[in-house]
């Protein structure tokens, strides 16, 4: 018979509009449109890498993935942005829409780590975004 495990409750949803204390000091921050975003790092914890808090925008669909500092100068991933500190929604397209955002962290439910690791998110997010361009991705 099936029981509750971690893979059944990937996710711990926090209904708060600051960083939890996992994140700790400060960090840049990506951002992505959220089904990029979900499937990379479902993708990234699967591998094993490590993957911290994330924020998410209902409003807007993006994900603010805080990562090291020293990383939004020499982040170039299409269709991402990363920048110092800031988790405001940057909309580009009219389809995401406006409003006011309605935000929510979420951790992985087995993290132990403070953030996400910059290199592999830039690695995995083109990965990802190949496959989902193609039709490939899980
Ligand atoms: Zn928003």
């Amino acid at each position: 018979m099936p029981t509750a495990t971690r893979a059944g409750m990937p996710w711990h949803v926090q209904l708060v509009e600051y960083p939890p204390p996992l994140t700790g000091g400060r960090a840049d921050i990506v951002q992505t449109g959220s089904r990029l975003g979900m499937c990379t790092l479902d993708d990234m914890r699967k591998l094993g890498l490590p993957v911290g808090p994330v924020l998410y925008c209902a409003t807007h669909l993006l994900l603010h993935i805080p990562v090291e500092l020293g990383t939004a100068h020499r982040w170039h991933v299409p269709q991402t942005l990363c920048r110092p500190g800031s988790t405001s929604c940057v909309v580009t397209g009219p389809e995401t829409g406006g409003g006011r955002c309605h935000r929510i962290w979420m951790t992985p439910h087995d993290s132990t780590h403070g953030r996400t690791s910059a290199s592999d998110l830039r690695h995995r997010l083109l990965v990802m975004r190949s496959a989902l361009a193609t039709g490939r991705a899980a």
